[in-house]
C-alpha cells in the first residue's frame, strides 16, 4: 500500500513539474471552467437536400481555416503553442492539467484567458497579448500611428484599411511580402498597384506600410475559396442565388473587396443553408478598432419562423422618421430577416452571440442593404436563459423579476440588429463613423441599437405587436444587459456601453434601489422618456463625428464605484451562475 502511494506521489509530481513554465496547473484553470457553461448545439439537419449535406461538409472545411487564421491572427505564436500544448497533452497521459488548457484554448480561442477578475492573462509559456494582437507590429502605440499619419496622410487608407496588416518597412518585411506576391500571381493581378507601392518602399523600420489581408493569408484565404467553389458546384443547379453568393465570396476574399459578395448574400433567395465568412466584426483591434477578424458562421434556416418574423418587421420607415435626431435617412425597405439554428461557428463568431447583422460597410448597406441572422438554438437555448435568469434575480426586486422572458431576449434581441440598420450612418460631412470615432466607434454604434431596440418598444405595443407582457419582457431585457459582474476593461465596447447604460438609468431614476429590499426596481413610466434622451445624445454624437466630444461622453458616463456597481456584482458573483458559455457543435464532434 505505501509503495502505491508513493507511486502515485511520483506521477502527480511529475505531471506538475511538466506543467512548470508557463503552463497553468489544474488548480488555475479549473476555477474558470467551473464557472463555465457548456452547451453543445445539435440542430435538426433533416430539411437539407442531398446536395445541402454534401456542401455543408465542404462548408465546415472552409470555416476549419478560418478558424486556424482567426487564432494565428490574435497571438503571433498561437501556431507553434497549439501543436506544443497538444504533445504535451499527449504526453501527460491525457492529464487533468493539460485536458483543461486545451479547453481553455477552445474557450478563449488561443492561448489568452480572461480571468474571473476580468484580467487577460496566458496560460501556456506565450508572450503576453499585444493591443493590435498581430494585425499591426508589436509595440506599436497609437501615438505613433497617428504621428505618422500626421505626417504621411495619404498613407490613411492604407493603414487604416478594415482589410489590412501594418508592417514596419524592414527590408525583410519588404522582401517577404514580395515574395508572397511573386508566389501567388493571382493576388498580384487582383492588386493594381500593390506591386509598384512595395516595389518603391525605402527600408527603414519608422515607415509603416499596409498589406492586404488577401497577401498576407493567401495560402489559407486560397484554400478556403476552393472549399466554398466546390460547394458552389454541388448547389448551381438547386440554388443558384446561394451557389453564386459562395462564387463571389470566394473571389473577395483573393480581391480584398466585399462588394460583389455582400450584394448577392443580402439579396439573394437561400434555401436551408447559409454561411457568414470572412473579416467582418472590428472588436479584437484593441489599438485602433478598425481592423476586421476572421470568422465563419454556418446556419440552417428556419423557415416557418423566418416567414413570421418577416411580416411582423413591415413598417420600418415609421420608425426611423420617429428617433430623436433630424436628419432621417430613406431605409432600404429590402431587410432579409432571417431565424436561423447554428451548424457551427469559426474564429470571432465562435460563441454565444445571439444576432449578426451585416455587412457593417457604410456603401454596402446603404447600396444593397444588410442581412440579418438571428441565432435561435443560442437564443431559446434554457440553460443560457435559467442561467442569465439567476442573477438577474439577485439584483431585481420581486416587483419585476417575473418580467424576465426568453421570448423578450429574443425580442430584444431582434431590434438591436435592426437598430444597426437605423439613425445615423456617416456624419454631417459624409465620413464613415468607423474613421471618425476610431476607438469609440464600436462602443456607441452598440449603444444606439441597444437604445433603438427599447426606444420602438412602445410603437410597437401600439401597433400590436407587442402584447403588454411582450413589452415588459423587452424593458426588463433592456436592464438585464447592463447588469455588469465584473468592472469592462476600456477596450469592452459592449460591456462599457452597458456600464455606461446602467449609470444614466440610475441618474435618471429609470432604476433604482426599492427603499424596502434595497434590490432595483424598474420604473417603467420613465422608461420611454430616459431612452429617449440617451439616444438623443448618442445619435448626436455620431452625427457629428468628433472624437474628443464622444471621449468626453464616455468620461461622464463610464464610472464604477465600488459601493454600487461592486456590491450588485457580488450579489451576482454569490448566485453562482455561469460566468461563461463554451458553446460545442455536434456537427464538428469536438
Ligand atoms: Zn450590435
Amino acid at each position: 500500500m505505501r509503495l502505491l502511494i508513493l507511486t502515485l506521489a511520483f506521477v502527480v509530481a511529475n505531471a506538475d513539474a511538466q506543467l512548470r513554465d508557463g503552463y497553468w496547473t489544474a488548480e488555475q484553470s479549473q476555477a474558470i471552467l467551473d464557472a463555465t457553461l457548456e452547451v453543445t448545439l445539435d440542430p435538426d439537419l433533416s430539411h437539407l437536400s442531398d446536395a445541402e449535406s454534401l456542401a455543408l461538409v465542404e462548408l465546415l472545411a472552409a470555416g476549419r481555416i478560418m478558424n486556424a487564421l482567426y487564432e494565428a491572427q490574435r497571438h503571433r505564436e498561437a501556431a507553434d503553442a497549439r501543436p506544443a500544448l497538444l504533445k504535451l497533452h499527449d504526453e501527460s497521459g491525457d492529464s487533468r492539467a493539460t485536458q483543461n488548457l486545451l479547453d481553455l484554448w477552445y474557450l478563449f480561442k488561443g492561448p489568452i484567458a480572461t480571468t474571473l477578475d476580468n484580467e487577460r492573462l496566458a496560460f501556456v509559456p506565450v508572450s503576453p497579448e499585444q493591443p493590435g494582437k498581430t494585425v499591426y507590429p508589436d509595440g506599436l502605440t497609437r501615438d505613433e500611428i497617428d504621428r505618422f499619419l500626421a505626417e504621411n496622410p495619404a498613407a490613411t487608407a492604407d493603414l487604416l484599411n478594415v482589410r489590412s496588416v501594418v508592417r514596419r518597412a524592414t527590408a525583410s518585411n519588404i522582401a517577404a511580402d514580395i515574395a508572397q506576391l511573386d508566389g501567388f500571381p493571382g493576388i498580384d493581378a487582383l492588386h493594381i498597384g500593390l506591386r509598384e507601392k512595395l516595389e518603391s518602399l525605402a527600408p527603414n523600420a519608422k515607415t509603416l506600410y499596409a498589406v492586404p489581408y488577401a497577401l498576407a493569408y493567401a495560402p489559407q484565404l486560397g484554400k478556403v475559396r476552393q472549399h466554398l467553389a466546390t460547394a458552389a458546384e454541388l448547389l448551381r443547379s438547386e440554388s443558384p442565388d446561394f451557389a453564386a453568393y459562395l462564387n463571389n465570396k470566394g473571389r473577395d476574399l483573393l480581391s480584398s473587396n466585399y462588394e460583389s459578395g455582400d450584394a448577392s448574400w443580402v439579396s439573394g433567395d437561400f434555401d436551408g443553408l447559409n454561411i457568414q465568412i470572412g473579416s467582418y466584426e472590428t472588436y479584437d483591434d484593441s489599438l485602433f478598432g478598425v481592423k476586421a477578424f476572421f470568422s465563419a458562421s454556418i446556419l440552417a434556416r428556419d423557415e416557418e419562423k423566418s416567414r413570421a418574423l418577416e411580416k411582423a418587421i413591415a413598417g420600418l420607415q415609421a420608425i426611423e422618421d420617429s428617433l430623436p435626431y433630424e436628419h432621417h435617412k430613406t431605409v432600404n425597405t429590402r431587410l432579409p430577416v432571417g431565424v436561423y439554428n447554428i451548424i457551427a461557428d469559426f474564429g470571432q463568431a465562435r460563441g454565444a452571440n445571439t444576432a449578426t447583422i451585416l455587412p457593417n460597410d457604410a456603401d454596402h448597406s446603404r447600396k444593397y442593404g444588410r442581412t440579418i441572422l438571428l441565432r435561435n438554438n443560442i437564443m431559446t437555448n434554457p440553460d443560457i436563459f435559467a442561467n442569465s435568469k439567476k442573477r438577474f434575480d439577485a439584483v431585481i426586486d420581486a416587483c419585476c423579476r417575473d418580467h424576465l422572458s426568453s421570448e423578450g431576449g429574443f425580442d430584444r434581441t431582434l431590434w438591436h440588429e435592426i437598430g444597426h440598420y437605423l439613425g445615423v450612418s456617416k456624419t454631417a460631412d459624409g465620413r464613415d463613423l468607423d474613421s471618425a470615432l476610431a476607438d469609440t466607434s464600436d462602443l456607441f454604434e452598440e449603444m444606439k441599437s441597444d437604445l433603438v431596440s427599447l426606444f420602438a418598444t412602445p410603437a410597437l405595443h401600439a401597433a400590436g405587436y407587442y402584447d403588454d407582457a411582450g413589452m415588459r419582457a423587452v424593458y426588463a431585457g433592456g436592464i438585464r444587459r447592463t447588469l455588469q459582474i465584473v468592472q469592462p476593461r476600456p477596450e469592452q465596447p459592449y460591456q462599457n456601453m452597458q456600464l455606461m447604460q446602467f449609470n444614466f438609468y440610475m441618474e435618471n431614476g429609470l432604476i433604482e434601489p426599492s427603499p424596502e429590499s434595497g434590490l432595483l426596481v424598474i420604473n417603467y413610466d420613465r422608461y420611454h422618456d430616459v431612452v429617449t434622451e440617451l439616444l438623443r445624445q448618442v445619435l448626436q454624437i455620431q452625427y457629428v463625428g468628433d472624437r474628443a466630444q464622444a471621449h468626453a461622453f464616455v468620461q461622464r458616463w463610464n464610472y464604477w464605484d465600488d459601493n454600487l456597481h461592486g456590491s450588485v456584482a457580488q450579489r451576482m458573483i454569490d448566485t453562482n451562475a455561469h460566468r461563461r458559455t463554451l458553446v460545442r457543435y455536434k456537427a464538428l464532434s469536438e
